[in-house]
C-alpha cells in the first residue's frame, strides 16, 4: 500500500513558506491507518520498551498504539499548563517559531527504557528537547520514531547519537 498518498501537502500552513504534511487522510482511512501502524511498529527492534513517550498533539494517534501493541506504557508531552502534576520542562526551536513542552516529573523511573514517538521529524528541535526531558528523568532512549521525516531539514543532526527510525521520507 502506498502510504504516501495519504499524506496531503498544504503549502502556507501554518506560516507562508511551509509545506504542512496534513496526516488527516491516513487518519481517516482504515486500511491506511492500519497499514501505518504495523508498518511503524515493524520499525522497532526487538528490544525491550517500558515506555512510549508521544508529543502534542499528532504523536497522540499512533503513540498509544504503539505502546499497546508494546505493552509500554504511554506518556504525553504536552504545552505548557496542561499537565497537573509537577513537570519538567524544556523550551525549543520549531521548523516555525518557538515554544516550550513539558512532562510529568514522576511519569519516568531511571532505566525506563523508552522510544520517542512523533508525526513529523523536521528540524529536530523537538524531538530533541523530548529526548533531553526523558534523561533527565533517568529514561534511556532506545528509539526516536517518526511516521515522516522530512530529509531535506536534515533533523536527524540535532538527534546524533539516538536510534532515528521514519516510516516515510520526503
Ligand atoms: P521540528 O521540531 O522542527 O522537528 O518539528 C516537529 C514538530 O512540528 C512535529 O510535532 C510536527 O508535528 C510539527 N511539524 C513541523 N514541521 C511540519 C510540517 N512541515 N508538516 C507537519 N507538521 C510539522
Amino acid at each position: 500500500m502506498e502510504l504516501k498518498k495519504y499524506i496531503r501537502d498544504v503549502v502556507d500552513f501554518p506560516n507562508k513558506g511551509i509545506i504542512f504534511k496534513d496526516i488527516t487522510p491516513l487518519l481517516n482511512n482504515s486500511e491506511a491507518m492500519q497499514t501505518a501502524s504495523d508498518e511503524l511498529f515493524n520499525l522497532i527492534p526487538n528490544f525491550k520498551v517500558d515506555k512510549v513517550v508521544g508529543m502534542e498533539s499528532r504523536g497522540f494517534f499512533f503513540g498509544p498504539l504503539l505502546a499497546a501493541r508494546l505493552t509500554a506504557g504511554f506518556i504525553p508531552v504536552r504545552k505548557p499548563g496542561k499537565l497537573p502534576c509537577e513537570v519538567v520542562s524544556e523550551a525549543y526551536a520549531l521548523e516555525y517559531g518557538t515554544d516550550t513542552l513539558e512532562i510529568h516529573a514522576d511519569s519516568i523511573k531511571k532505566g525506563d527504557k523508552v522510544l520517542i514517538h512523533d508525526d513529523v521529524l523536521a528540524t529536530g528541535g523537538t524531538a530533541s528537547a523530548v529526548c533531553k526531558m526523558v534523561e533527565r528523568l533517568g529514561g534511556e532512549i532506545v528509539q526516536c520514531n517518526f511516521l515522516i521525516e522530512l530529509d531535506f531539514l536534515q533533523g536527524k543532526n540535532q538527534l546524533k547519537g539516538y536510534n532515528i527510525a521514519s516510516l516515510l521520507h520526503f
